[in-house]
């Protein structure tokens, strides 16, 4: 008896023929979010109720079409299937740190015998250790409040660095830490930011934004500076010609109204100053610290927070996933749901690691390139502005 062997039909080869058929069920007036779609497809501003009725919205696949939109809407035809990555190194100088936020599992007191302290040396030698450093295009450096490590000491490292590696983008310092060195020296933060803008610095991480609401910093992050400080730091960044990313820590114990408007401070801000970049929806982890694991995020919630960021943030490029956080398989999904970066081969993350994250430390460029591929998508490497360094042809 002859096998039959079904016919095999590629995803691309399906896709023009899914089209028509996402576009009839968005279209139908019993579906509750066809009068986004509308907006999405006319180019409107969402507004926060929207937001939150796409947050109450059990239908996924719905969700996942509307922020698809937003992105294929908001992205030029060329470049409608990369997604990008960048080949960055991780530096975590020290992780002593005076401050006690509940879901930190990264910072140690000074006496622990899991503290460390590198010089500028150390970190230098670290990168060093690195088979592939030649081919680095960015640093990311976060690290705790230490206060031997002020802003001289930082000013020090990006110049060694920059001399060093000259052609590596330095990503340096959460805004936390710019006010920190800030209060240290008894300066504006506006010295700071011309300081290392002058050592080398070209761009801010987006991280200590946790959640903007006032609520829940009293409660998980007491001694960090405040929304609006926070905010005001990455205006002024801007305004000096330095990007920024922003983040937004979720499984705190906040709200989906709260995620909202933590996304449409971020959108207010843009609209001010314009210098965002990147749009990063994280997930806690719970191993190691004081957050109550019943805040944990679902996949589906994750889903969620990164479409609604899409949805709202229309003045904002990129939404990035990034895959030490949610693993490697549910950022492969998030890039139906408005996603177009995967951050990076990232060599040794330690900071969710520390609090119980199952992904790996580190991806090769191999893993990441397939990662993507077997989306649908075409691997494009970025440097840190989101200049193109090379395009992954998927033949
Ligand atoms: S999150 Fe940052 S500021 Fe807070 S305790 Fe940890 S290292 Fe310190």
């Amino acid at each position: 008896m002859a096998t039959v062997t079904p016919e095999f039909t590629a995803a691309t080869d399906l896709a023009p023929q899914l089209e028509p058929l996402k576009h009839d069920y968005m279209s139908q007036k019993a579906n509750p979010l066809s009068r986004i779609y509308e907006k999405v497809q006319n180019g409107e501003r969402l507004t926060r109720e929207e937001g939150i009725t796409v947050y109450q919205s059990q239908d996924l696949m719905a969700i996942g079409i509307l922020a698809d939109t937003a992105r294929i809407l908001r992205t030029p035809a060329e470049t409608r299937d990369y997604v990008y990555w960048v080949h960055n190194h991780h530096i975590n100088p020290t992780n002593i740190c005076e401050a006690h936020c509940k879901f930190c599992s990264f910072k140690k007191g000074p006496g622990s015998p899991f503290a460390y302290v590198m010089s500028v040396d150390d970190v230098i030698t670290h990168v060093k250790k690195y088979p592939a450093w030649e081919s680095l295009s960015e640093f990311h450096i976060v690290s705790g409040l230490y206060s031997e490590h002020n802003l001289a000491f930082y000013a020090d490292l990006f110049k060694t660095l920059r001399q060093e590696f000259p052609k590596v983008h330095i990503k340096g310092l959460t805004a936390v830490e710019m006010d920190y060195l800030a209060k240290l020296d008894g300066i504006k933060v506006e010295r700071v930011l011309e300081t290392l803008k002058e050592a080398g610095l070209d761009s801010m991480p987006g991280g200590g934004a946790e959640v903007f609401a006032e609520r829940v910093r009293k409660e998980v992050c007491v001694d960090k500076i405040s929304a609006e400080e926070w905010l005001r730091i990455h205006g002024l960044a801007h305004q000096m010609g330095i990007p920024s990313n922003a983040t937004m820590l979720a499984g705190l114990g906040e709200t989906a109204e709260e995620r909202i408007d933590h996304i449409l401070a971020i959108r207010e801000q843009q609209d001010k100053t314009g210098g965002f970049m990147t749009f990063i929806p994280l997930n806690c982890y719970y191993d190691n610290n004081k957050i109550d694991e019943r805040n944990a995020m679902t996949g589906v919630e994750n889903l969620k927070n990164f479409a609604v960021s899409r949805l709202l943030l229309d003045n904002v490029p990129h939404i990035k996933s990034f895959w030490i956080h949610i693993g490697e398989k549910l950022s492969q999904v998030s890039l139906s749901f408005g996603v177009d970066d995967l951050d990076g081969t990232v060599i040794q993350e330690k900071i969710a690691h520390a609090a119980g994250t199952e992904s790996s430390e580190h991806m090769t460029r191999e893993n990441l390139l397939t990662l993507i591929q077997r989306s649908g998508k075409i691997p494009v490497e970025r440097d840190s502005t989101y200049n193109i360094i090379k395009i992954y042809d998927n033949n």
